[in-house]
C-alpha cells in the first residue's frame, strides 16, 4: 500500500535541508530521500569559507552535518534512500523509492542538485581536494599566488579563469578546439587579460604530482607535441549535469536539462511540485543560493497546500 505524505523532499544538499527546515516548521512533516549522494556535492569541497554563519570556515561534509541535523531536530523524517521513479499525472504526486516504497505526496520539493562533469583521467581521482577542484569560487583562495590551470572552453571556464585571475599569477587555460564556446563578451574579457594564458587544441593527458597537483602533462590535439605546465591547482570547469533525469516525462526543462521554475517562486509546470537548489540554477550554483530556493520551494508548498486545504 502507498504511503501517504504531504510533501516529499527529494534529495539532500543545502537546498533539500533547507526546505526540510522550514516545511519541518511548518507542520508539514516532510519526509526527505537523501539520493545517492547523501549531502550532495559540498561532501566533496573541504573548507567553505563563503558560507555566512561561519566566520572561522568548515568542513563541506561537516557542513552538510550541521544540516542534517538541523532538519532532523524539527522533525524531517530523513531516509537513505535514492527516488527512482515519478508520476505527476494526477492531482497527488506519485514518487517510488528504489526499496520499492511507493509514496503518495500532495507537494514534492526538487533538490537533486547537479553534477560537475570529470575529464575521466585516473590522476583527477587521485588529487581530488589535493589541488583538483571544479569550483573556483570555492576553492580558488587556496591557491592564493600560484599558478593554476583551468580545463574547459564555455561560459563556465571563462568566468572561473577570470576569477582565478585576480589570486593567481598565471592562469593556463587549456582548450581543447581552436575556438571557445563561451560568449563572446566572456571570450573578450579572458583575451585581455594578461594572466590568462591560453592553450589552443590543448587536451590534458594527466595531472602530476607527489602528495598534491605539481604539473599537468598536455597535448596539442593538432601537432601531437606533449609539454609540462607546472601548475599547483586544477581546476576543471566542462560543465555541469543537473540530475534531473528523473522528470524529464513531467517537468518543463531548458534544453541543457535545468527545470524551469515561475518568475519569483519555485513553481514548476506542475501544480504542487516546486524546483530549488541547482536543480534549476545554471548560473550561481552556491550553497547559500540553494539554500535560499530551498526555502523558497518550502514556502511556497506551504501555501499551496492551505490553499488546497490540505494544511
Ligand atoms: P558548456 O557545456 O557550455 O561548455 C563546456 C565546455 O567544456 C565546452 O567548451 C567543451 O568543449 C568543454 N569540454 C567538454 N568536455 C571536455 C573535455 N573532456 N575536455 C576538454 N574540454 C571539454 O558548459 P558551461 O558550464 O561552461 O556552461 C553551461 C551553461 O551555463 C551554458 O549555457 C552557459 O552559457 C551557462 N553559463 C552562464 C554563465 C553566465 O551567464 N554568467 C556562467 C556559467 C555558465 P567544446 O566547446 O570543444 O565542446
Amino acid at each position: 500500500m502507498a504511503e501517504k505524505v504531504k510533501c516529499l523532499i527529494i534529495g539532500s544538499g543545502p537546498a533539500g535541508y533547507t526546505a526540510a527546515v522550514y516545511a519541518s516548521r511548518a507542520k508539514l512533516e516532510p519526509v526527505l530521500y537523501t539520493g545517492a549522494e547523501m549531502g550532495g556535492q559540498l561532501m566533496i569541497t573541504t573548507d567553505v569559507e563563503n558560507y555566512p554563519g561561519y566566520p572561522d570556515g568548515i568542513m563541506g561534509p561537516q557542513m552538510m552535518e550541521d544540516f542534517r541535523k538541523q532538519a532532523a531536530r524539527f522533525g524531517t523524517d530523513i531516509r537513505m534512500g535514492v527516488i527512482s521513479k515519478v508520476d505527476f499525472s494526477g492531482p497527488v504526486h506519485k514518487a517510488w523509492a528504489d526499496d520499492g516504497t511507493e509514496i503518495h505526496a500532495d507537494s514534492i520539493i526538487i533538490s537533486t542538485g547537479a553534477s560537475a562533469k570529470w575529464l575521466g583521467i585516473e590522476s583527477e581521482q587521485t588529487f581530488m581536494n589535493k589541488g583538483v577542484s571544479a569550483c573556483a569560487v570555492c576553492d580558488g583562495f587556496f591557491f592564493k599566488g600560484m599558478d593554476v590551470a583551468v580545463v574547459g572552453a564555455g561560459d563556465t571556464a571563462a568566468e572561473e579563469a577570470s576569477y582565478l585571475a585576480k589570486l593567481c599569477p598565471k592562469v593556463h587555460l587549456l582548450v581543447r578546439r581552436d575556438e571557445m564556446r563561451a560568449s563572446k563578451i566572456m571570450q573578450e574579457r579572458i583575451l585581455n587579460t594578461e594572466n590568462i594564458i591560453i592553450h589552443w587544441n590543448t587536451s590534458t593527458e594527466e595531472i602530476i604530482g607527489k602528495d598534491e597537483v605539481e604539473g599537468v602533462k598536455v597535448v596539442n590535439n593538432k601537432t601531437g607535441e606533449k609539454s609540462e605546465i607546472p601548475v599547483k591547482g586544477f581546476f576543471v570547469a566542462i560543465g555541469h549535469k543537473p540530475n534531473t533525469d528523473l522528470f524529464k516525462d513531467w517537468l518543463d526543462m531548458d534544453d541543457t536539462g535545468y527545470l524551469v521554475t515561475k518568475p519569483d517562486s519555485a513553481k514548476t509546470n506542475i501544480q504542487g511540485v516546486f524546483a530549488s537548489g541547482d536543480a534549476r540554477d545554471k548560473i550561481y550554483r552556491q550553497a547559500v543560493t540553494a539554500a535560499g530556493t530551498g526555502c523558497m520551494a518550502a514556502l511556497d508548498a506551504e501555501r499551496y497546500l492551505a490553499e488546497e486545504g490540505i494544511v
